[in-house]
């Protein structure tokens, strides 16, 4: 089944891409954490909320989850790892799922935070994203995980059933046991080596080189050239123009991965316009075919 649309990102503006896509009977699908962005989450108390003054961000996550259940919105658990253009759509990869959808939101938030030296160059040769997917690959063999949140330990673990050797990085306070073949190096991960054009190291804070088969980054966002070659960016960010139309046809975007500011009011609007120009290049893409 092909989507009219697919949203990639459950924070404030993906939430209200959602919303408006579903007041206007779109079939779309809403790709992200089920438990919506660890950005709302994490807030301590939020002043400048319309609506909902000095709420914590836990009380907005739970309005926000209140209110797509009262409208049957459900959210598809993945990250996704890629999307390809098909012609006149999207296919979406995630995990070991395929998606197809007319148009694409993306409101994946601030992009590639942590990428290291080196990474982009390597997806598909050593560095995956995605430990269902690639994990097989590496049964056996050496391999580093660097995981920058909790919800992704349990990944850390199945790779660590199949892996002979993994050397996890996490990237939060009091990380959980993986498994016996785990070992947690003081040192964090500055750089990926390669020799041609295959993932031979990493390159820890201290100087020392650590050889390993393969790297699984588990994170919450990824480099925007890896999940969607080919779209413009400015300084790092997604541009677009007002409509929040991208360069890419059918590929529009919202909230903090198009600039600052950094702002839920500015994403929940900017997802509200997102939506609407969903809604607009769908009925020109009917009228033509018509
Ligand atoms: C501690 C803290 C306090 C803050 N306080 C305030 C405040 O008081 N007021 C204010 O206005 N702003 C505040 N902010 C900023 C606010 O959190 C952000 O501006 C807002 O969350 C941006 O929303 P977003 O939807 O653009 O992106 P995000 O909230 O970052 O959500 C993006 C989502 O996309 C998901 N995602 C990314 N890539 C993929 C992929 N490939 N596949 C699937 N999912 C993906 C991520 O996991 C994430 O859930 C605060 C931020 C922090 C960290």
């Amino acid at each position: 089944m092909v989507y009219d649309a697919a949203i990639i990102g459950t924070g404030p503006a993906g939430v209200s891409a959602a919303l408006t896509l579903a007041a206007n009977n779109k079939k779309f699908l809403l790709i992200g954490s089920a438990t919506l962005s660890d950005k709302v989450g994490r807030a301590e108390r939020i002043a400048n909320y319309p609506g909902l003054p000095m709420v914590t961000g836990a009380e907005m996550n739970a309005v926000f989850r209140k209110q797509l259940a009262e409208l049957n919105i459900d959210i598809t658990d993945r990250m996704v790892t890629g999307i390809a253009d098909l012609g006149d759509h999207y296919g979406l990869m995630a995990g070991s799922e395929f998606y197809e959808a007319a148009a694409v939101i993306l409101t994946t938030g601030v992009a590639a935070a942590g990428t290291l030296p080196g990474e982009a160059d390597l997806v598909g040769r050593g560095v995956s994203y995605c430990a269902t997917c690639d994990g097989n690959l590496y049964k056996g063999k050496t391999i580093a995980v660097i995981c920058n949140a909790r919800r992704f330990e349990h990944e850390a673990v199945f790779l660590s059933e199949l892996a002979s050797k993994v050397y996890f990085f996490p990237g939060y306070k009091d990380a959980g046991r993986i498994g016996d073949n785990v070992e947690t190096p003081s040192a964090r991960p500055v750089k990926m080596n390669s020799d041609h054009n295959r993932l031979t190291s990493l390159t820890l804070q201290d100087g020392s080189d650590l050889p390993v088969d393969g790297v699984f980054c588990l994170r919450d966002s990824m480099s925007l050239a890896t999940l969607m070659p080919g779209l413009a960016t400015e300084d790092g960010h997604i541009a677009v123009d007002r409509g929040m139309k991208t360069n890419l046809r059918g590929c529009f975007a919202a909230g903090d991965c198009t600039g600052r500011p950094y702002q839920y009011v500015k994403a929940a609007g900017e997802g509200n316009v997102a939506a609407h120009s969903v809604i607009a290049f769908l009925a020109a893409r009917k009228a033509q075919e018509e």
